[in-house]
Formats: structure tokens, sequence, C-alpha cells
């Protein structure tokens, strides 16, 4: 996601996504074109007595649906705001505030598993959208009452429709966040009533299942006409978000008490290659050996990685010209055979690679640890019922 800062509340950044300068001119404008439509709906909603003829003419529709959508969106900062500062009383820091174009994400760094705390940190963002509505319900009743129609007609009118329309869409956002449906705060809601009295893994999982079961209706009632697009791709984030946070969790949950050293093809176990080995030769060693990828050895220290990819990049008939060092990746990355497998799962999958190189403390390579390996022990781990291998775990020490 490209973002970039637009200021901070009370020590948190608050970024602005580019998606979200798309959405905000879309909103503005979806507002203005609707607003004879809106008015009449707050008319009879609210008793706003909005005369939609004195705000239709010129540029106020545009002024008003922009003054809207911005007002939209503080209502969506003090959302996030809202489970920040519960989230911030426990002791989780939060990382940012980001605004893109479903609304608004707290990002926290790490994720408390206690289910109470969950719970507030949840329910506190739809609190603080229903007090952010009655607080703009609270000014358009102020106005209606001081009624300075006869001097400011347009200011009245417009006011009352910018307040009005804030006070209902801060209210529905409420609601349509409490939708048991991860990674709305009610899918949290909903996981963290489950993990009252299940392992949080597995709360988690129902929690999903939900969530998809949801996003899944949301989608088939956006296809229905009037086709509603936004809706579609809400359905369609949730669905994946739903899954991603179901896998990451069951993962942390399976892989709980295990270290790289666990899961790594052990040093003496390790084919390597040497830095003038021709990419012929490797692609040879490869086939009869069935590995994918080598540490290159130079004098007993790893001075990189070579894969299939690094070696398919060379022409059939240059294989016998090439030398693994001409194709190799230099750039090591490694990990401590120590660390828990949860965090190479993590540094795979944020550098896109396929393996990592476990170093110990004195810079002696002790091991490779594959994406492969760490998919396999998960499998493993999962079929068998077992919590870790602690077996396993007593041999490496
Ligand atoms: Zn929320």
């Amino acid at each position: 996601m490209r973002s970039f800062r637009i200021g901070s509340a009370f020590g948190i950044p608050i970024k602005l996504d580019l998606t979200f300068l798309l959405v905000l001119p879309l909103f503005a404008y979806l507002i203005g074109s609707q607003i004879s439509l809106t008015a009449e709906l707050l008319n009879d909603l609210m008793a706003a007595g909005i005369e939609a003829g004195a705000i239709t003419g010129g540029l106020t529709p545009w002024i008003l649906g922009f003054t809207a959508a911005v007002g939209l969106f503080v209502g969506i900062v003090l959302h996030e705001l809202g489970h920040s500062f519960v989230a911030m009383r426990y002791g989780y820091p939060i990382d940012s505030i980001t605004l893109w174009i479903f609304g608004g994400i707290a990002a926290l760094s790490e994720m408390p598993e206690d289910w109470k705390q969950e719970f507030t940190i949840a329910i506190a963002g739809p609190i603080v959208s229903v007090i952010v509505g009655l607080g703009c319900y609270g000014l358009f009743t102020g106005v209606l009452f001081l009624d300075p129609v006869e001097t400011y007609p347009v200011v009245t009118f417009g006011s009352l429709f910018v307040l009005g329309y804030l006070s209902i869409l801060n209210v529905v956002l409420a609601i349509f966040n409490l939708l048991p449906a991860f990674p709305m705060d009610g899918g949290r809601i909903l996981r963290a009533f489950l993990a009252r009295n299940r392992p949080y893994a597995r709360a988690t999982e129902i929690a999903a299942e939900v969530g998809k079961f949801f996003a899944v209706l949301l989608g088939l009632f956006g296809l229905f006409p009037p086709t509603n697009v936004i809706m579609i791709g809400v359905a369609f984030f949730i669905y994946i978000a739903a899954s991603s946070e179901a896998k990451r969790v069951t993962m942390k949950a399976a892989l709980e008490g295990v270290a790289v050293s666990d899961v790594m093809t052990p040093a003496e176990r390790l084919h390597t290659v040497s830095p003038d080995t021709t990419v012929d030769e490797l692609i040879r060693m490869m086939f009869s050996q069935r590995h994918t990828g080598y540490p290159v050895m130079s004098n007993g220290r790893p001075i990189g990685i070579v894969t299939l990819d690094d070696a398919r990049d060379v022409q059939p008939v240059e294989r016998d010209a090439f030398t693994v060092e001409d194709v190799m990746t230099s750039e090591l990355r490694t990990i401590s055979p120590d660390a828990d497998a949860m965090e190479a799962i993590s540094t795979i999958q944020e550098e896109g690679i396929g393996r990592l190189l476990v170093v110990d403390d004195y810079g002696d390579v002790v091991g490779l640890v594959s994406r492969t390996d760490l998919m396999t022990a998960l499998d493993v781990i999962r079929s068998s019922g077992t919590e870790a291998p602690t077996a396993q775990r007593e041999l490496s020490g």
C-alpha cells in the first residue's frame, strides 16, 4: 500500500492511502448529485424541513457533497481513534491509522489474544461512531431550534443537510462495522466471544468461516440490480481478509514453540555448491538430488544462494560457459537457528523468497530452511494433532 502521512493525533501518525484520493472526490460527487433525494429522505426521517430548491443551485451541491464526504472521513478517523485509545490503554502501541478506499485501519503492532481485551478494543470503534452520530444530531437539532432560515437560507439548509446526513451515516457505519465478519469489528467481537471457552486459533477459524459466509451474502446482494460495485468490492475484501486472518492465526498456533532448528535441513545433510560450478553441472545436480536451491560456499563461508530459477535464466547452449557465481543471488537472507519458525515464514513471505540460510552467532552455516520445509512441518503438526514436535526439540537441543 502506498500511503503518505497527513498529520498525527495523540502521537499516532494518520496516513492517507493513494486509493483514498480516488474515493474522496467520488463520494463528494455521489452525495452532491443526489442532493434533492437525500434532502427528501432527511425531511421524512428527521423532519429537517429542508427546501431542496435552496441548495441545488450553482456550486452548492458540490460544496455540500465535499463537506459531507470530508465529515464522513473525520468520523472514520474518530472511530479508529476509539479503537486506538483502548488498545493503548492495554499497552498495545498503535503504528498508524490509515485511510484507504474502504475506510480506516488502525494498525496494532500486536494483536491481543485475551478475549476481554479484544472485545473492548473492537467495540470501542462502533461506540465512538454512535457518539459522533448523536453529536451531529445534537448540532442538527440546535440549528433547527435557532432556525436562522430567514437571514441565511443556504447556510441553514446546507448545515441541516450535512449534519443530518452525517448523523445517519455514522450510525450506519457503526452498524455496518458490527457485521460479524473479519476484518470488521463485529468479526473480532464474535471471535472474542468464541474464545471465551475455546483455543484462540479454533475461535478464529469459526469466526473466519462466519465472515466468509457474510462476504458471499454481501457479494450476492451487491450483484442484484442495481449492481453495487462498492458493496462487491467490500465483500471481496472481507473474504480475503477473513481467509488470511484464519491462516495466520492457525499457523501461529500450530508452530507455537517450534524453532527454526527443528524444521531446517541441518548442515550435515545440506548439499552445497562452489562458485565455479558450471550451470550445466548445477542443473544435473538438481535433477539427481531433486533440490531446487543450494547455498554457495567459498572457503567454508556462504557467499550466496543459487536456485533453479537462477539457472533457468541461462540459455541451454550457454550453460557450460556460465558458473554459479554468475547467476547466484549474493544478497543473503539469514535467520538464527533459535528464531521461531513463524518468524521464518513471515520473512520468507515478506521478502518473496524461497529459502533462508540458517546461521549461528559465529557466522557458521548450520542449515537451510525452505518454504517447503516449513509447510511440510505445518502439515505434519496439523495432521498428527501434535502440539509441537517435542521429541525432535530435545534432540536438536
Ligand atoms: Zn472499527
